[in-house]
């Protein structure tokens, strides 16, 4: 007879615990987007297509260490390195990256790769509309995905052999 009881005020908390949350959520106020008439509005953490950083310089920050490529588990990322020079300076460490590929046909959105990157070049933006009917427009390029130079940078310098031998 007790545990009956016991039953009986276990299942009749969870029902009013579940009726709570239900009477809390009809109070609340309703959120609609208008997408695509208006932007969505998007969490920070959200995963979108992917940007390449720069730093306050104007650099790229991508060093080309392949870390990203190596963590990436659907091994969707290309990237062919190329050293700074004197005359051309792209990034900030040893070498940048000439050809950086991300296959978005493959790409599972995981950040495995945003983690994995020693110098926050690579990153998750918002951008999400990226559908098409075309799988080989979804092969984003370096030039796809480099961010802006940000405002007071200048831009990164290709000095001529003769300019740079003036210095
Ligand atoms: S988000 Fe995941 S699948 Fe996409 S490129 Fe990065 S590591 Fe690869
Ligand atoms: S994006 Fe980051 S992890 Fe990937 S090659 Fe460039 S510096 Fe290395």
């Amino acid at each position: 007879m007790a545990n009956s009881l016991t039953d009986v005020f276990g299942a009749a908390a969870a029902v009013a615990k579940g009726m709570s949350v239900t009477l809390r959520e009809m109070m609340s106020p309703t959120v609609t987007e208008n997408y695509p008439d208006e932007p969505p509005k998007f969490q920070e953490r959200f995963r979108g297509a992917h940007v390449l950083q720069r730093d306050e310089n104007g650099l790229e920050k991508c060093v080309a260490c392949f870390l990203c490529a190596a963590a990436c588990p659907s091994n969707c990322i290309y990237i062919e390195a190329a050293e700074n020079t004197e005359l051309v300076r792209i990034s900030g460490g040893e070498r940048f990256a000439k050809t950086y590929n991300i296959d978005y046909n493959r790409c599972i959105f995981c950040g495995y790769c945003v983690e994995a990157c020693p110098t926050d070049a690579i990153t998750h933006g918002h951008g999400f509309e990226i559908a098409s009917y075309n799988t080989s427009t979804l092969i984003y390029r370096k030039e796809d995905m480099l961010a802006a130079v940000p405002a007071g940078a200048k831009p990164p310098v290709v000095h001529e052999p003769a300019e740079a031998g003036a210095h």
